[in-house]
């Protein structure tokens, strides 16, 4: 606390104005060497915004924010005018206290005061004493340690931060009781160990509470609920402290091309940055399989019926699209391919092969290719050139119908932006990044397995961009923008300089960032983040650190067991291992138990199939029930930890059983290898384990927040689902309100949060999750320089204003909006 002496009094004063008054003690705070005059105009100036009378004939003068730069040292004076001034609204002040406070070191005198305006006798007493020692005794008493008053019995509440430097000094709790008062509910505010009225400034004021404080509000009444939330929302938006309401962060860079000319274009969601220009090339992954005979009639026509479903679905879908892109006259020919699906004389020839025996996939074949046959046949040539449009719609429903096998994904020699249904993390982890320029698929998400190996190969990515565009044709040239979700076709000359010269900026910027990749994330307050690699391959180890990496905060195990024949044995993986321990020289290593099932399949150990294998048994449930999976992963891990510094993570962990069940398995197994115990931590990506956090926080070395399944399983979205996955948002409201509640859980037992998902990565993510307090951010190589380089230029109290904002938000739009 700033200590006060008997100078900084002055007694027996008399004021005939209240501005005749606040000039004395701004006149006594230059005096003393606290400020320089400039700052008693800007005492008054706060005077004309805010009355800063608090009661007893007690008012506290103090000047505006934005005018700190005039304090010199932060202090307080008091001038005691016996006789009184009149401030206003009828008061009468004896005692005023002017305050020149750079941040919250004065807030021990408020605190002391208040006790004062407890006690209208002691307020008497120093209106009229002729001993400044009793104002100085008075205003710097300390109170008595472990003063706790009795909070309420039944009432809901919540713990949450002030923002730092937003202490509960006199506006902010002016602020903080106006918002309680409006709600009926009693209102409490816990901080070490003292209870104060949440509706009375004065006793607010009293707690003491410094910026940061962690505080604890209780509210008890039938609207504590909307009580509490208002006060959540009222701290987040800094209580009315002005300066952190001034103090907004740089705008986010993230530069988009725009084309100069309307281009033909698709639209789909972001799933890797960056822009390529290249001839477009379609992937048809399916080979269709029809076999001839079916089953009953019944089954085979109820099949038929819902192909017919599904392919007319898919073509209302793709002529919305068309019409809204290139008009109705474009579009058109998409309704004549939904007349097709409706011709009786087609379905009844196709349900006549149907009765004798025949498969719905079969019979439909054939009748179509006899349609398609007669038509080419026709001496009317605009009808024969119509046979590809049934030809199309024939396969359409085919696919529908037949079941489809995936194909090899073979690629021309050249370089070429690939457009595609969507590819299997497999297909896509085989990409050679020199021939693949770009990838565009129609389903999926940014948090599918194809976005996140498309981010780690630095391939300008767009997924979720619907059917239509399987429709389209391999074409010479276009150009993909990953970081707008947007493929342009028939480039114009202008555009593609233009974008050429883009790409060229884009190049100069990322080569700006990458100078200084070796660089720690320091914030200009000091604050520091780890920012450290995701990573699948035993070669990524050496990339990461030669990208800028701090050490290895996931690696995903399971693509050492994708692309390939067999598991790799014990030995492969301990020197797969190894490998990577030695390319870290010493950094952290966190390996990720096997995550198999969800959309990650081993082509040689089929899962059973089940109706929803996001949630059936996955990650450590599965390695729980298969012991050859899991032990031999376990050994060789406990084994590579010997030669560096090694951490462990399950996957997947929704129970405490999940979490003790696998350590159990993990500690026999170091056991008999004779290693030396290891961190062992969990991912944070089910909802219940947050709920949990507090006692998994207990007995965890660590958390990491696995964003792309938390998100998915918290919105109830499959992030593999075709209509779903684009909005499988990790900066939802409610998946940083998660991250929060993890965060804090963890905090109190004095264990650190990561964050191993896609948001971890993205410039604005990576903001915000650094102010809810993450102190790991783990991500995919081509992030990390811009990531380390965007922490830089920010404060960590910037972040946590920017994180507090998101957590009052509605949707993640509107969070995204914040960049
Ligand atoms: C996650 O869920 O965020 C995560 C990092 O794990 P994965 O994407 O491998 O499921
Ligand atoms: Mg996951």
């Amino acid at each position: 606390m700033i200590s006060l002496a008997s100078q900084n009094v002055r007694l027996n004063a008399t004021a005939k104005t209240k501005e005749d008054a606040i000039r004395a003690a701004g006149q006594l705070l230059v005096e003393c060497g606290h400020i320089a005059p400039g700052y008693i105009d800007s005492m008054l100036g706060r005077e004309q915004q805010a009355n800063t009378y608090l009661s007893h004939g007690i008012a506290i003068p103090h000047g505006m924010p934005q005018h700190r730069d005039l304090i010199q040292k932060t202090g307080v004076c008091v001038i005691q005018i016996p006789a009184g001034v009149s401030w206003q609204n009828g008061e009468t002040v004896h005692l005023i206290v002017g305050i020149a406070a750079k941040s919250d070191e004065h807030l021990g005198i408020l605190a002391a005061l208040t006790d004062v305006l407890d006690d209208p006798a002691a307020a008497g007493r120093l209106a009229n004493t002729d001993n400044p020692e009793d104002i100085v005794a008075a205003l710097t008493r300390q109170a008595p340690k472990g003063a706790i008053t009795q909070g309420l019995v039944n009432a809901r509440e919540i713990t949450l931060n002030l923002l730092e430097g937003a202490g509960l000094h006199a506006r902010p709790a002016l602020a903080f009781a106006e918002v309680a008062q409006q709600y009926h509910c009693a209102v409490r505010v816990v901080y070490n160990g003292k209870v104060a009225n949440g509706k009375a400034m004065a006793s607010l004021l009293k707690l003491g509470v410094p910026g940061n404080g962690s505080i604890t509000i209780q509210a008890e009444g039938s609207d504590a609920d909307a009580a509490l939330q208002a006060l959540r929302s009222a701290i987040a938006a800094g209580l009315d402290d002005e300066p952190h309401q001034t103090e907004d962060l740089a705008p986010l860079t993230i530069p988009h091309w725009k084309p100069a000319t309307e281009l033909q274009s698709f639209t789909g969601v972001s799933a890797s940055p960056g822009l390529a220009i290249g001839p477009l090339h379609l992937f048809q992954p399916t080979t269709l399989r029809v076999i001839q005979k079916g089953d009953t009639p019944k089954a085979e026509i109820q099949f038929l019926i819902n192909a017919l479903h599904e392919a007319d679905a898919q073509l209302e879908d793709i002529h919305e699209s068309v019409n809204t892109r290139s008009g109705k006259n474009q579009a058109a020919i998409f309704r004549a391919h939904q007349a097709l699906l409706k011709d009786e004389e087609l379905l009844d020839a196709v349900e006549q092969h149907i009765h004798t025996g025949n498969s719905a996939a079969w019979s439909w074949q054939l009748i179509i290719q006899q349609r398609v046959d007669e038509m080419k046949s026709l001496a009317d040539e605009r009808i024969a050139a119509r046979a590809v449009d049934l030809h199309d719609v024939g396969q359409r429903v085919l696919r529908a119908l037949a079941g489809a096998t995936h194909a090899e994904l073979i690629l021309p020699d050249h370089p070429v932006i690939l457009v595609a249904d969507d590819l299997t993390p497999s297909d896509t982890a085989r990409l050679d990044p020199t021939r693949v320029l770009g990838l565009c698929t129609a389903l999926g998400g940014p948090t599918s397995h194809t976005a996140i190996i498309a981010r780690s190969l630095d391939i300008p990515a767009i997924v979720g961009t619907g059917p239509a565009i399987l429709e389209l044709k391999n074409q010479a040239v276009c150009i993909i923008d990953g970081s707008a979700g947007q493929l342009h076709l028939h480039p114009t000359t202008a555009d593609l300089e233009s974008a050429e010269a883009f790409r060229h900026d884009l190049h100069s910027q990322r080569e700006t960032e990458n100078q200084t990749r070796y660089q720690p994330a320091i914030l200009t307050d000091g604050h520091r983040v780890e920012i450290v690699a995701n990573i699948g391959k035993a070669a990524e180890a050496a990339a990461a650190v030669e990208a800028g990496a701090e050490g290895i905060g996931l690696l995903r195990t399971e693509f050492l067991f994708l692309d390939r024949e067999s598991a790799p044995t014990e030995d492969e993986q301990y020197a797969a291992y190894t490998e990577m321990i030695r390319a870290l020289n010493g950094l952290p290593l966190i390996i990720r138990t096997l995550d198999i099932g969800g959309d990650k399949v081993l082509p040689y150990h089929p899962l059973a199939k089940e109706d929803n294998p996001f949630l059936g048994v996955r990650g450590i449930r599965l390695c729980l029930r298969e012991p050859d999976l899991f032990l031999p992963q376990l050994r060789a891990i406990y084994r590579a930890s010997q030669n560096g510094p090694v951490k462990i993570m399950f996957p997947m962990i929704a129970t405490l059983e999940d979490w003790h069940a696998a350590c159990e398995v993990a500690e026999k197994v170091r056991l008999e290898i004779g290693a030396d115990p290891v961190d062992m931590g969990i991912m944070i990506e089910v909802p219940s384990a947050v709920l949990m956090a507090a006692e998994f926080a207990k007995e965890v070395d660590f958390f990491s927040i696995g964003t792309n399944d938390l998100t998915q399983y918290t919105l109830a979205m499959d992030r593999m689902h075709p209509a779903l996955a684009k909005n499988v948002d990790g900066l939802h409201p409610a998946v940083l309100r998660l991250i929060d509640q993890t965060v804090r859980a963890a905090t109190k037992e004095n264990k650190w949060v990561g964050v191993c998902g896609g948001v971890a990565g993205d410039p604005l993510g990576a903001l915000i999750l650094t102010g809810l307090g993450v102190t790991e951010l783990s991500m995919s190589l081509p992030s990390i320089a811009a990531v380390k380089a965007r922490l830089r230029t920010t404060s960590k109290a910037k972040t946590q204003s920017l994180a507090q904002k998101a957590l009052t938000l509605s949707t993640a739009s509107e969070v995204r909006a914040l960049a």
